[in-house]
C-alpha cells in the first residue's frame, strides 16, 4: 500500500474510500472542492469508523484521513490516487489534467467511475497510461470487493500493481475487460431488468419479489458466486431450463414506463420519502439503519466461511 493516497471528491464514496485505506495504515488525503462536501464528510468519516469497529476490521498502526480544499497539499508525496468526483466525463477530465499538472509521471491514478469507459476518460490525458478503473461498490467500506478495469492505453504493469494494492488492505481485486457497466452493474442491471418487468406485468408484489429474491436468489449467491452454482444445481439442469426459460425473459432497451411515471411524480425513493415503498415519518432512517445494521452482520459472517 503507498505510504501517502489521495482521494479526490468527498461525497457518497469518498469517506468510506479514505477510512478503508487509512484502516490498512495509509496516510489518506481526502479532497474536495467544497468546503460544505468537506464539513459533511468529516461527519461521516466519524459514522464509517464506527461501522469499521464494528465490522472488527483490523487496524495497522500509522494510518490518518485528513481533509481539505488544497488540491497542492492534497497531493504532495501522494502515490495512489483515487478519484470519486460526480460521473461527468468532462468533469473527470478537467480533474486529470488538473491533478497530471502537479504530480510525476508515475503517480497511479484510479478512477471510481460506474461505467464511463477508462479508454474514452484517458484520451485527454498526458500520460494516458497511468489511468486504470478501480471500481468500489457501494457502501465501499463494507464491500471487500473491487472490479479493477483497464483501458486500451492502461500500462499493463499497473494491473498488477493495484491487484497487490487492493490486496494490502485484505479487498478481493477482479480483473475485467473494459465493457460498458463493467461486469458488477451489467449482472446487477440484467436482474433488475427482469425484476421491474414482473412487477410491471403484475405478477408479483414488490413485497413477494423482495422476498424470492433476497431468499431464492441473494442467500445462495451470496455464498457460493454464479459459476459454483452452476455446478451445484448442475450444467444438464441449467441447458435443460435455459432452453426454454431464456426466451420468456425480459430483454427491453429502455426503463420501464411505470418507472418513468414515478420520476415524474416525484417518487424516487428514500431521498423524496418515498418510491417503491412508502415510507412515513422516521421510516427512512430507521430502514437506512437495519441495512447497515443487516449489511454488518452479514459481512461478518461471509468473512468467516471460504
Ligand atoms: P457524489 O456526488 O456523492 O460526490 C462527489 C463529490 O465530488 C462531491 O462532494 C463534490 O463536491 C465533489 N467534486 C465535484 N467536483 C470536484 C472537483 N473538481 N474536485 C474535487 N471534488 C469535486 O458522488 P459519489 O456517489 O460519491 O460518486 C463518485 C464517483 O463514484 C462517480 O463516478 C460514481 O459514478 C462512482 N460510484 C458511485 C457509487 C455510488 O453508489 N454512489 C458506487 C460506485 C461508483
Amino acid at each position: 500500500l503507498p505510504t501517502i493516497a489521495t482521494v479526490i471528491g468527498s461525497g457518497t464514496m469518498g469517506p468510506g474510500i479514505a477510512a478503508t485505506l487509512a484502516r490498512a495504515g495509509a496516510t489518506v488525503r481526502l479532497y474536495d472542492i467544497s468546503d460544505e462536501a468537506i464539513a459533511r464528510a468529516e461527519s461521516a468519516y466519524g459514522i464509517v469508523t464506527g461501522v469499521l469497529e464494528a465490522v472488527g476490521s483490523p487496524t495497522v498502526p500509522g494510518g490518518s484521513v485528513s481533509f481539505g480544499t488544497d488540491l497542492d497539499e492534497a497531493l504532495a508525496g501522494t502515490g495512489l490516487i483515487i478519484e470519486a468526483v460526480p460521473e461527468k466525463l468532462e468533469l473527470k477530465q478537467k480533474v486529470f489534467a488538473d491533478i497530471e499538472a502537479r504530480v510525476g509521471d508515475d503517480v497511479i491514478i484510479a478512477t471510481n467511475t460506474s461505467g464511463i469507459p477508462i479508454t474514452t476518460m484517458a484520451e485527454s490525458m498526458s500520460h494516458p497510461g497511468r489511468l486504470i478503473g478501480m471500481h468500489w461498490s457501494n457502501p465501499p467500506h463494507l464491500i471487500p470487493m473491487i472490479e479493477i478495469i483497464p483501458g486500451q492505453a492502461t500500462d499493463l504493469a499497473l494491473v498488477d500493481k493495484l491487484v497487490e494494492i487492493v490486496k494490502a488492505f485484505n479487498y478481493t481485486p477482479v480483473v475485467e475487460k473494459e465493457i460498458p457497466g463493467f461486469v458488477e452493474n451489467r449482472v446487477l442491471y440484467a436482474i433488475l431488468r427482469e425484476c421491474m418487468a414482473l412487477l410491471e406485468e403484475g405478477i408479483v408484489t414488490p413485497e413477494g419479489l423482495d422476498a424470492c429474491v433476497k431468499w431464492g436468489i441473494g442467500y445462495k449467491l451470496s455464498v457460493v458466486g454464479p459459476t459454483r452454482l452452476l455446478d451445484m444445481a448442475g450444467l444438464d439442469i441449467y441447458q435443460a431450463v435455459s432452453s426454454y426459460l431464456n426466451k420468456e425473459l425480459d430483454v427491453s432497451t429502455d426503463t420501464p414506463q411505470f418507472i418513468k411515471d414515478k420520476i415524474a411524480a416525484g417518487q424516487l425513493g428514500f431521498k423524496s420519502g418515498g418510491g417503491m415503498y412508502e415510507y412515513g415519518e422516521g421510516d427512512v432512517d430507521a430502514k437506512r439503519k437495519e441495512i447497515i445494521t443487516g449489511l454488518i452482520a452479514a459481512r461478518k459472517t461471509l468473512s468467516s466461511i471460504p
